[in-house]
């Protein structure tokens, strides 16, 4: 489907707005009339939106779509399995006050919103975002700022979410001006996915605001090639024009980019697109996402995929969170073992050499 298509056939003014429901989803002609029970008992559940750059992108004519299978509800979230988790990564092990979760020693989290302008099916925080009492107020901030002020081994902060970009521009500008007064603090790391999700909200206002003394990295989350169009790379250009240093965070997700040739496809567009791949995410065991989920061998076969075929520049670190709050390990593959490497054609070498 072309975006030209939809463009012609909706006045700019509803075509804009986000589907935050079964019957809106339903009426946008994303899913036929005889899902919207099922969807509806999800939405009672979880956070739902799709915003309009991103519905543009879904073609409704494939069931396995896979702009859709990421946004748009199916029943199968309702499923949870019993190693599935409501805190799948534990941060609740590591908050020391609202807002902050601290689990390394040199950096931590803040998370000022826990809002969305798209809900992801697969979310590792689906149980917080979206919900009621999502934006930290005025005093969990500053109490929020204050503990980084006082930690002086805070040499990184990471504001995530939800997705900071939707705080407005003069709150996000706010903080990153408090945390720009603080001189242990020498880098800021944005996680987003608003580039990709709601690529109009990188305007003039939030580009000002963006713009801090302190090296400010973002991080965009992107998980299938299609996602990289013209109004994502667009954006992505403002940022990178700016000197912002775009790094990028992938979900490894059964049914979107499970298959080795589209995660070539996805870490060549993000790198011809500035983003240099960061994270290869082993998926969250967060609830109701099964349906989702891929073995860690079937990741390690497409990290060696990878390896094979494409540029040092599109090589992430396959990484899994650790359930129960313990951090994030590289898991592989390894090329070394005892005294045998491997190279890019799958071949073993001693080393060091016999000869
Ligand atoms: C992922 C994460 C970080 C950042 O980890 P990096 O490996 O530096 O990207 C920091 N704190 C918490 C609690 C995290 O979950
Ligand atoms: S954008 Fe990030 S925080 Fe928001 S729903 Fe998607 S994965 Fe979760």
């Amino acid at each position: 489907m072309t975006q030209t298509r939809v463009s012609s056939l909706h006045p700019r003014a509803t075509r804009r707005r986000t589907l935050r429901s079964a019957g809106e989803i339903a009426a946008a002609g994303l899913v036929s009339p005889d899902r919207v029970e099922e969807i509806a008992a999800v939405a009672q559940r979880y956070a739902v939106a799709i915003t309009p750059t991103l519905a543009d992108l879904i073609d409704p004519m494939d069931p396995a779509d896979p702009i859709a299978r990421q946004f748009v509800p199916d029943g199968r979230e309702l499923d949870a399995q019993p190693a599935e988790r409501a805190d799948p990564i534990g941060d609740d092990t590591h908050a020391p006050l609202k807002g902050i979760v601290h689990r390394y020693p040199d950096r931590l989290l803040l998370t000022p919103i826990l809002h969305c302008p798209v809900y992801c099916r697969f979310c590792f925080r689906r149980e917080r975002v979206g919900g009621e009492d999502a934006v930290l107020g005025d005093a969990d901030l500053a109490a929020a700022i204050d503990y980084i002020r006082n930690h002086e081994e805070i040499w990184e902060v990471v504001i995530t979410g939800g997705d900071p970009l939707m705080l407005p521009a003069a709150r996000l500008s706010r903080i990153l001006r408090e945390l720009d007064a603080i001189a242990h603090v020498k880098v800021v790391r944005i996680h987003s996915r608003i580039p990709i999700s709601d690529p109009d909200r990188i305007d003039d206002a939030l580009l000002a605001a963006l713009d801090i003394e302190t090296t400010l990295w973002l991080a965009v989350h992107c998980n299938h090639p299609r996602e990289l169009a013209e109004p994502a790379v667009a954006a992505l250009g403002r940022l990178a024009r700016q000197g912002i240093p775009l790094v990028g965070q992938t979900v490894l997700l059964k049914g979107v980019n499970d298959d080795p040739a589209v995660m070539e496809a996805l870490m060549r567009a993000m790198v011809a697109n500035r983003i240099k791949p960061y994270y290869l995410h082993h998926l969250d065991l967060a609830q109701g996402t099964d349906h989702f989920r891929t073995s860690i061998a079937e990741g390690q076969a497409i990290m060696r995929y990878l390896r094979g075929r494409v540029s040092g520049l599109c090589q992430p670190y396959y990484v899994l969170d650790i359930p129960g709050g313990y951090g994030k390990a590289p898991i592989g593959p390894l090329y070394l073992q005892d005294d045998v490497v491997e190279d890019w054609q799958g071949n073993h070498h001693r080393y060091p050499p016999d000869d």
